[in-house]
């Protein structure tokens, strides 16, 4: 697949309002990015390090994703988000390779990215997500 980089980490918090103060207060970055991704059930703040981006991931649902997560396992690292390039064929090339994916299509993610996850049972239990920057068409 051959990522050009990491893109975000995504982090799982339960309170996004403090979560936030401690990026900016203590990390002295400012959060660029508010979304809420209504088909992921979460609301999301960012903040750019370098070319890679902290994504933090409050739940809207409890039934969620991100919501189920933290009732599991709690607040922590939830996924890696690594860039790539023709994100269909590099799902149709893990899924040849056996990998197990949540998303066998790519669907539209924060920030304008079309993005997919590949199963954690399959990368030694980190959730990875792959993105791809879709050019917008332009009106
Ligand atoms: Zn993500």
């Amino acid at each position: 697949m051959k990522p050009s980089h990491i893109e975000h980490i995504g982090i799982a918090v339960t309170n996004l309002e403090e979560a936030i103060k401690f990026y900016e207060n203590v990390l002295g970055l400012t959060c660029y990015n508010i979304e809420e991704v209504a088909d992921q059930k979460v609301k999301t703040a960012f903040f750019r390090v370098g070319e890679t981006k902290i994504e933090l991931l409050q739940s809207t649902d409890p039934a969620g994703p991100i919501g189920k997560f933290i009732e599991k396992k709690g607040e922590g690292i939830h996924h890696i988000a690594f860039m790539v390039e023709k994100i269909e064929e590099q799902l149709i090339h893990a899924s040849n390779l056996g990998i197990a994916l949540i998303d066998a299509k790519p669907r539209k993610g924060a920030e304008g990215l079309d993005i997919a996850f590949l199963h954690p049972k399959a990368t030694s239990g980190v959730l990875i997500e792959l993105c791809e920057k879709k050019e917008m068409p332009s009106k």
